[in-house]
């Protein structure tokens, strides 16, 4: 059975814990899109792990993982991360990187650097880790597959070619040094050992493991709302955050995956600019961000503060139906019991109408919240595994989330550990 894990909104749902939880039962779990540009936070018997580029089945010593070919593999990352596991007593974890994965190379992060500063205050608030131009590199066939690496002669054409459109730029939009092909070239072949015994055709890997009925977790980073084409555009990341490009960037069939788990937080943050309608600030978003403190609200990432706000039904809904959403994973509920009440946007006012459609950015940046205010249980809820052991007050939140986003709500998470889950 293949299942994707998924984010409602604009990620730091909780994918992590959703993933390492479900990976309990799973062979294989794959990373299909992304980079090290967003975190996964997990806490398990090893300790509390933050995560950018690996796999969150990496603690699982049966399960293989792989970073499939969507991904924007970038090799001194995955060096680090290896040793930070191995530093953790994790051994040898079963990784597989595909053969056809594209490589995020070092001016890919100048790129992303310079960029960001010509762009001064209209930056996109990138966490300058060389995503949109790798992408960009990608889509302009100008990027670079790891099996280059094991190809000299292409791997320093290729690496050229990159150079000599790089240098244009450098020299006359961003004056800045110029590439050497042949330091970057001497760089980037010592990647080569390094990643050696770990790449194969993944693709054939999967599609043998489907047919053999092998249970397989696509694990995907963000948020629907990230999505660059169906979300907040141009406030989006560059690669696609939805289930269904799961099945591109693993190389699967379109109709193997079965669940689809999309993973929506109980309230709201995001990292970054862009329009965010439920979002609060001053000391009601502080205490909330504080509250969440275990839930990490600092990006996993950038260590910046994140933007608060309630929970959205109409920017979840969205998401769960951009995502195919079979389930919804709702998490941190935890985190609210502190309020005597809380805040639901059900709706965006917009040129004077209020509507459950999100709209296109330009509308989006008008867009005013309609919030309905539900009671709160103010009591500590960790703990407690059976839904109908939840204060009915709890309850009531769920629920009438639920009824909003039209998605059923299978697993509700309250707390950050792996035991603090009650299945529905
Ligand atoms: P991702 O980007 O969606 O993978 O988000 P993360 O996995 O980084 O999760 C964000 C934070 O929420 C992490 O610090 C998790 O430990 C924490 N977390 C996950 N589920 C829960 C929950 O149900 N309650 C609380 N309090 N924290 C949670």
């Amino acid at each position: 059975m293949v299942k994707a894990i998924v984010g409602a909104c604009w990620g730091d749902e909780g994918k992590g814990k959703i993933t390492d939880m479900l990976a309990a039962d799973a062979d294989i779990v794959i990373r299909f899109q992304g980079g090290s540009n967003a975190g996964h936070t997990i806490i398990n018997d090893y300790g509390k792990f933050a995560l950018h580029q690996m796999p969150s089945g990496i603690f699982n010593k049966n399960i293989v993982n792989i970073i499939g070919t969507g991904v924007a593999f970038n090799v001194p990352y995955f060096v680090k991360e290896m040793k930070y596991l191995k530093e953790n007593g994790l051994y040898n974890p079963a990784i597989l990187i595909s053969d056809r994965v594209q490589l995020l190379m070092p001016y890919h992060i100048l790129f992303d650097t310079y960029e960001e500063a010509r762009l001064s205050d209209k930056q996109f608030g990138s966490t300058k880790s060389g995503i949109a131009p790798f992408y960009s590199d990608k889509y302009a066939k100008t990027g670079i597959q790891i099996c280059d690496l094991f190809h000299e002669d292409v791997l320093k054409e290729r690496i050229e070619a990159a150079c000599e459109i790089k240098n244009v730029l450098l020299e006359h939009l961003y004056h800045q040094p110029l590439l050497d092909p042949k330091a970057i070239f001497d760089e980037v072949i010592e990647y080569k050992k390094l990643v050696e015994p770990y790449v194969v055709n993944t693709t054939e890997y999967l599609n043998k493991a489907i047919k053999e009925g092998k249970n397989i977790l696509l694990e995907g980073q963000l948020g629907a709302l990230k999505d660059p084409d169906h979300g907040i555009f141009p406030m989006t990341t560059s690669s696609s955050t939805l289930a269904g490009f799961a099945t591109i960037g693993a190389g699967i069939p379109p109709y193997a995956i079965e669940k689809i788990y999309t993973v929506a937080k109980a309230y709201s943050s995001a990292v970054g600019g862009g329009a965010f309608v439920s979002e609060i600030w001053g000391d009601e978003a502080q205490e909330l961000r504080v509250r969440g403190g275990d839930a990490g609200e600092f990006g996993a990432t950038t260590g910046r503060p994140r933007r608060m706000g309630w929970f959205d039904c109409v920017a979840t809904r969205y998401g769960c139906m951009l995502q195919g959403t079979t389930d919804v994973a709702f998490t941190a509920i935890d985190v609210l019991s502190y309020l005597d009440e809380i805040p639901v946007c059900i709706g965006y006012e917009i040129n004077g109408v209020v509507t459950n459609e999100f709209p296109v950015t330009p509308l989006l940046e008008k867009a005013k919240p309609v919030f309905k205010i539900l009671p709160g249980w103010k009591c500590d809820i960790r703990g407690i595994s059976q839904y109908d052991k939840l204060p009915e007050n709890a309850r009531n939140y769920v629920e009438f989330i639920e009824k909003e986003i039209g998605y059923p709500i299978t697993i509700v998470s309250n707390g950050p550990k792996r035991s603090e889950i009650i299945y529905r």
